[in-house]
């Protein structure tokens, strides 16, 4: 198919992330990716600052992923689950209790899934004593789209007014304060006696309190004091509630430590982990949780016919080698230097609100929401692909980018944001 036949095709047919149909904006179609780079029908090579949204760390056509994929292929490429098992799932899941600290790993086919596996055994692990199912979490919020998982993100970012009937209702605190406000402040005192007390007179219908660790991904981009997360793991276990760390966008380094919830140095009763598991390659999630979890929770109520697809292991496995041998710490960090220096002068344009880097991640928020097509015209031009939302004109470069990559696309959103 020639290009506009895809872009023909795709437009009668096809439904896109978050969109209509027919999409306001057509889509760009791409024939290749390669390295950090993208090429589209036109010819046109970008540089891809949004590693598929969290997943692509290692960059596009990577010769080990790739072998890994081929080499399972030639063995089996998916069998059930249920009462079967393989090497590349056990493998992995020794893997991920090794780097999380966990015991017990539950294999999902994506993240959505991951949470609401979380919930459930947040659930089950209540039911044969107190029988709660209400959670805590803090506004601004993702963590995915099925109904569960929609129940916990941001009330008003999540939409919960299209859904009002059929969400289940839970607990919000208010958004906790940025990760760069001193120990001392009293904004941060005052945030953390609130959190006590909301939890404290919640306290006798609660099974869990989830968030995602440090960063707010898609609920805002927004990063968070790690005092709120090690206060949480205080009030969990003070009131006796599970801890359900949410590190799908956070897990594997991205934030400059492996997971979130290392800022903090806490541990969480049940985590979910995704993304960048497989380097990008395929949709493959997990739900992890302690021994003490798991043997109350007794038969866990979850099954997907595609439960530890062996290819999907496969890849995992060969994306979790690459990140132990990668200096993922270094080059993290030298991402972070580059769009601290690169995104500083993005800050006097007179549309931004905030401009915010942490590990591998580059923000700039502005005062109102972004023309998306316009914003990506501007970046293209300058060779790198980008896709803003809301107030969010940001990136999460891969880690294979180089500092020319990382200043290439800098530069692209400081351009973006001289037209707000
Ligand atoms: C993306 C994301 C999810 C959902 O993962 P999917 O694979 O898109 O279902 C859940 N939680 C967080 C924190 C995420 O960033």
């Amino acid at each position: 198919m020639d290009a506009d036949e895809i872009l023909r095709l795709d437009l009668r047919h096809v439904w896109h992330p978050y969109a209509a149909v027919p999409a306001g904006v057509p889509a760009h179609v791409v024939c290749r990716a390669e390295g950090v780079r993208l090429t589209l029908a036109d010819g046109r090579e970008l540089v891809d600052g949004m590693s598929s949204w969290w997943a692509a760390v290692h960059g596009y056509n990577h010769p080990r992923l790739n072998e890994a994929l081929r080499g399972q292929l030639d063995d089996m490429a998916h069998v059930m689950f249920g009462g079967l098992t393989h090497e590349p799932a056990v493998r992995l899941a020794r893997t991920l209790a090794g780097m999380t600290g966990m015991d017990r790993v539950f294999l999902a086919d994506s993240g959505s899934v991951a949470v609401e596996i979380a919930i459930k055994m947040a659930i089950q692990h209540d039911a044969g004593h107190r029988g709660r199912s209400t959670l805590l979490t803090v506004r601004g919020g993702y963590h995915g789209d099925t109904f569960g998982a929609m129940s916990v993100c941001d009330p008003v970012n999540g939409m919960h007014h299209l859904f009002s009937g059929v969400l289940p209702r839970h607990v919000f605190a208010p958004r906790p304060p940025a990760y760069g406000l001193d120990d001392d402040d009293p904004r941060l005192a005052a945030y953390l006696d609130e959190l006590s007390a909301l939890v404290a007179a919640h306290a006798d219908e609660l099974a869990a309190i989830i968030v995602e660790p440090v960063v707010q991904g898609a609920g805002g981009m927004r990063f968070y004091h790690p005092a709120c997360l090690r206060r949480l793991r205080e009030l969990a276990d003070e009131h006796d509630v599970l801890l359900i760390a949410d590190e799908i966008a956070t897990g594997f380094g991205r934030t400059g430590e492996l997971f979130g919830c290392d800022h903090a140095g806490i541990r969480p009763d049940i985590m979910c982990v995704g993304k960048a598991l497989t380097g990008g390659y395929l949709s493959l999630a997990a739900t992890l949780c302690t021994e003490r979890v798991a043997a109350r929770v007794g038969v866990l109520m979850h099954g997907p016919t595609f439960m530890g697809n062996p290819l999907a292991a496969a890849v995992a496995n060969a994306s979790l080698d690459l990140l132990a041998e990668r200096p993922w710490r270094a080059e993290v960090a030298q991402i972070e230097a580059g769009l601290v220096a690169g995104l500083a002068e993005a800050r006097d344009a007179p549309g931004v609100k905030d401009v915010r880097v942490l590990g591998a991640i580059g923000v700039i928020e502005t005062h109102r929401p972004v023309d998306v097509a316009k914003i990506q015209d501007i970046v293209m031009a300058r060779g790198v692909w980008l896709r803003p939302f809301g107030t969010l004109i940001y990136a999460m470069p891969p880690y294979a980018c180089t500092p020319e990559d990382v200043d290439r696309i800098a530069a692209a959103m400081v351009a973006a944001s001289g037209v707000l």
